[in-house]
């Protein structure tokens, strides 16, 4: 029998009525963030040298994280994404992907990378259990690479997309965030490049995320304008969003030629649909990727709790979420009121993940 303090599982999972938030939304999601560091600095992320990181001893152990992961399996979470920062500047992060990959049968893991590891690194991922991977890649132009990430180089992630398909990962989705004045010429080369490689293109349009980037609507190419480009040159079909509750609205090419996907964030806020929940590398539970605190589930586990009163706290916590935090941003832009970035103190996407 289990004593109410026992920080140790027997690895089991317990189900338990999924929960849903004030909204009807189930948290079926969790993006979990392994590191707030990163060998990149792209612009629209983060565009600072130095940032105030986790201490190490603050960022959850291999272990803590598969038991946060299999208390979420519990309450009804059927994916994970792990995240950061850059993801796979975890050492050994494989063997996370081992733990977790054996955490429940017909359960969906998936990783999103900036690919400058990912050549060297995307065997051992696959052989632990990993087959689905996003690879954010906003430009095929080499000079523009590196304006963007500042310390990227383009040959590597284009090798490290190539080795993710050599191993056999399915799909590799591309991740571009479109940046008026920026990467907007490059819509129509990022779909060519996608379709002759059989890769799945996923535009994303520029936010506001965190407290760092320069964000102003203009900036944002917008989701319509995206579909209207790719359109005119390739004629699609819409299929809508996986399981009606992905960010990405999917679209098939009418010539047999594959599927892209375009996040509307912005202008086609989705917050209704939402159920991705977040967990930090420090530990800390976040509802939303704007908000500005999160729940420390770090310091409840290491305070020594069961795993049923890991679930009832989460429970509880997701029961309470009310956010739709890009409903009311879409809201303001669109009134007379209008819409300050900065009044809003925001966790850092590399600490939350994206
Ligand atoms: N480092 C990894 C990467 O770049 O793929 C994972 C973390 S990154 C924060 C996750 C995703 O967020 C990336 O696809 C990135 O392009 C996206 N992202 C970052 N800042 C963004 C912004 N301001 N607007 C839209 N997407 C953004
Ligand atoms: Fe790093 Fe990803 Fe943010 Fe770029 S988008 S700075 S690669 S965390
Ligand atoms: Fe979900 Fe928050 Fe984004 Fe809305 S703003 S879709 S609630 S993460």
């Amino acid at each position: 029998m289990k004593t109410p303090n026992a920080p140790a599982t027997d690895n089991e999972i317990i189900p338990r009525m999924p929960s849903t938030d004030t909204m009807g939304r189930p948290m079926s999601d969790l993006r979990i963030s392994v590191t707030d560091r990163c060998n990149f600095r792209c612009t629209y992320c983060m565009p600072f040298d130095e940032y105030t990181w986790m201490d190490r001893h603050e960022v959850l152990s291999f272990e803590e994280i598969e038991r946060l992961a299999r208390v979420f399996v519990g309450l009804g979470t059927s994916h994970i994404r792990l995240t950061g920062g850059e993801p796979l500047v975890r050492s050994n992060l494989d063997q996370l992907i081992g733990r977790l990959s054996r955490l429940a049968p017909n359960f969906d893991l998936s990783l999103t990378t900036n690919g400058a590891l990912l050549a060297e690194q995307a065997g051992s991922l696959y052989d632990a259990g990993l087959r689905r991977i996003n690879v954010s890649l906003d430009t095929l132009k080499p000079g523009r690479f590196k304006e963007i990430t500042k310390r990227g180089n383009l040959d590597e992630v284009l090798a490290g997309i190539r080795q993710a398909k050599k191993v056999g990962m399915s799909p590799v989705k591309i991740n571009a965030v479109i940046i008026r004045g920026i990467n907007e010429d490059e819509i129509l080369d990022l779909v060519t490049f996608a379709r002759t490689n059989a890769l799945e293109m996923r535009f994303i349009e520029y936010m506001d995320v965190g407290n760092a980037n320069a964000w102003s609507l203009d900036k944002t190419v917008t989701k319509k304008e995206i579909l209207e480009i790719v359109q005119a040159r390739f004629p699609l079909r819409e299929i809508g969003r996986a399981e009606g509750s992905a960010p990405a609205v999917d679209y098939e090419f009418i010539d047999g030629g594959g599927e892209i996907g375009i996040i509307g964030s912005v202008t086609e806020p989705f917050c209704s649909s939402c159920t991705r929940v977040r967990l930090t590398a420090d530990g800390k539970l976040v509802t939303c990727l704007f908000a500005e605190t999160g729940v420390d589930l770090k310091a409840i586990l290491r305070g020594g709790i069961s795993d049923e009163e890991l679930q009832e706290k989460i429970a509880a916590i997701w029961t309470g979420r009310a956010d739709r935090y890009s409903d009311l941003r879409w809201e303001s832009l669109s009134s007379s009121a209008g819409y300050r970035p900065r009044d809003h103190k925001k966790i850092e996407m590399i600490t939350l993940g994206g």
